[in-house]
């Protein structure tokens, strides 16, 4: 990745301790806007002993942190939602400048977040033990639900909004400390959202950010003083910082990578189901984890295809902070070629193309990594465009006679991040519930994200670890239990104890 020189261009701060500072490494990687290849910043890659830093400020900051009263942690994130609100527009703005996403999506980026900000002023009525009451003659049993120590998280480029709030909110307000490994690719809003969580009232050295790419996160994954890892990502990555963090014997939790399917019955409402497939398929230019590459039409839903195609022709391909944009540019250069690759192998496979969103043409933005909606019908299991995340606006058709059919074909796949059917029918939509293997399933619901009162799941290879990032399930990841099981003595002069009542004067 090229390196601008340039002093005007400003650098990606690290926060250790409480303080917002310059990285001494001699290794930094260029912030680009993918509408325009324009250098908005440089971002370090942190040295080793800058994330010995940041661990060592959480580690201090934890001894008083974890005893603090659940009131003063808690209403730090009702300050701080009020000062996400209040910078939306802003907090939006950098976000679309850097990642390239609509100004539309990136207010969702940073509204999905917030929601689980909301929720982590709540944290007091869910970190709540249970107790046993004469489990033996006055012996009492009840348990303490303590955070762990130092946490850390390690966020994707596709919503560095969002993502980074899954995990610091609801790792601070439940006692642990932090340190953050935000996307190199888009860390500048992310950044942003760290500045307001300190303006709120985050404590110094409660949480830490450091910079970087794979050797920050392998430090991340060894590092003896961090407990808990909670990763967001590709699969590959995923993979390997589970099986990393584990063998150091940390908690680890990895939201991975996904080929979602939806399901499409004849039966189901035409214009509606036809809006939310091109809206989930080429939204965000594909580049959601819970985005739907795949359709299968099922029966005669199979004569819908053309409608699609001419749905998919609607949308505007264009920068993403200009109005009425539907699809804005790959991240990165690097994306775009290895999308344009895959659309050419899935030619060459044998599928067929019938919208070729390649080379689209974007007046004012030349430079842009744009690439418009792309659809493949007669595509096979087999076939790479298939088999690959693509992470591009590329929609697979594949056509199949019967619900179960879709169904094990949905089960074969070896992701399991989302999935959704399109029906009228209540008793297909159940059948599918209860027979399909996908941690986020939705009916008539395109792109069914959990509100933070749940967990976000998946299953097979789309997650590795039990418990998922917010909601009720990660109350119990960042925590340990504690049982206490307690017997106190009525006092009994005449048996020789002493009598200690207590008289109040
Ligand atoms: P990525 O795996 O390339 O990067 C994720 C993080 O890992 C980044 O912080 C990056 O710096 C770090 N990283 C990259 N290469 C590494 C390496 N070799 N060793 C150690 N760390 C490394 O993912 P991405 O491209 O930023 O994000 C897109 C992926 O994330 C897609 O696969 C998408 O499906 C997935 N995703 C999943 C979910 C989910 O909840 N399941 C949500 C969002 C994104």
């Amino acid at each position: 990745m090229a390196t601008s020189k340039s002093p005007s261009v400003p650098t990606v701060k690290l926060l250790i301790d409480g303080q917002f500072i310059e990285s001494t490494s001699g290794d930094w990687q260029d912030v680009i806007n993918p509408a325009t290849q324009e250098v908005l910043a440089r971002v370090p890659m942190a040295t080793p002993a800058e994330l010995d830093a940041a661990v060592a400020s959480a580690k201090a900051a934890f001894q008083s942190w974890r005893h603090t009263a659940i009131g003063t942690r808690t209403r730090i994130f009702l300050k701080y939602q009020q000062l996400i609100r209040e910078n939306m527009d802003e907090l939006a703005a950098i976000l679309t400048a850097e990642q390239g996403k609509t100004l539309a999506d990136a207010q969702g980026d940073v509204f999905r977040g917030l929601e689980v900000v909301e929720h982590a002023s709540a944290t007091g009525n869910l970190q709540m033990g249970e107790m046993a009451n004469n489990v033996a003659a006055g012996v009492d049993t009840y348990t303490l639900l303590q955070p762990l120590g130092v946490c850390a998280g390690i966020t994707p480029f596709n919503f560095p909004a969002m993502i980074p709030l899954w995990m610091f909110p609801m790792a601070i307000a439940t006692g642990n400390t932090f340190v953050l490994k935000p996307s190199e690719q888009d860390p500048m809003v992310t950044m942003r959202l760290v500045e307001l969580a300190m303006e709120a009232g985050v404590p110094p050295g409660v949480l830490n950010v450091v910079h970087g790419g794979r050797d920050v996160v392998n430090g991340i994954c060894d590092h003896e003083d961090i407990k808990a890892v909670s990763f967001v990502g590709s699969t590959a990555v995923g993979t390997h910082v589970y099986q990393r963090a584990t063998q150091a014997g940390k908690r680890a939790q990895c939201m991975m990578g996904a080929k979602n399917h939806s399901v499409v019955l004849p039966d189901a409402h035409r214009e509606q189901t036809l809006n939310a497939l091109a809206g989930s398929a080429f939204g965000a230019a594909g580049q959601r984890c819970m985005a739907l590459p795949v359709v299968v039409l099922v029966g005669e839903a199979d004569q819908w295809l053309d409608d699609l195609v001419a749905k998919a022709k609607t949308l505007t391909v264009n920068a993403g902070h200009e109005p009425d944009t539907d699809v804005g540019p790959l991240i990165s250069r690097a994306a775009l070629n290895r999308v344009t690759g895959l659309i050419e192998t899935g030619v060459q496979e044998g599928a067929r193309l019938l919208l070729d969103g390649r080379n689209p043409s974007v007046p004012g933005y030349p430079e842009g990594n744009f690439i418009g909606p792309t659809i493949f019908s007669q595509v096979t299991p087999e076939m790479s465009v298939y088999r690959e995340e693509l992470f591009g606006p590329v929609l697979c058709v594949l056509r199949v006679d019967t619900l179960e059919e879709a169904i094990a074909l949905v089960n074969r796949n070896p992701n399991g991040n989302g999935t959704a059917i399109f029906t009228r029918s209540g008793a297909a939509a159940r059948h599918f519930q209860e027979h399909i293997d996908v941690g986020q399933v939705g009916i008539n619901v395109p792109i069914p994200v959990p509100v933070p009162l749940f967990s976000f799941t998946g299953s097979r290879g789309s997650k590795l670890g039990d418990l998922g990032p917010f909601g009720k399930q990660v109350i119990t990841f960042y925590t340990q239990t504690k049982t206490v099981t307690a017997r106190w003595f009525d006092e009994d002069p005449a048996a020789g104890a002493v009598n200690t009542t207590i008289t109040l004067k």
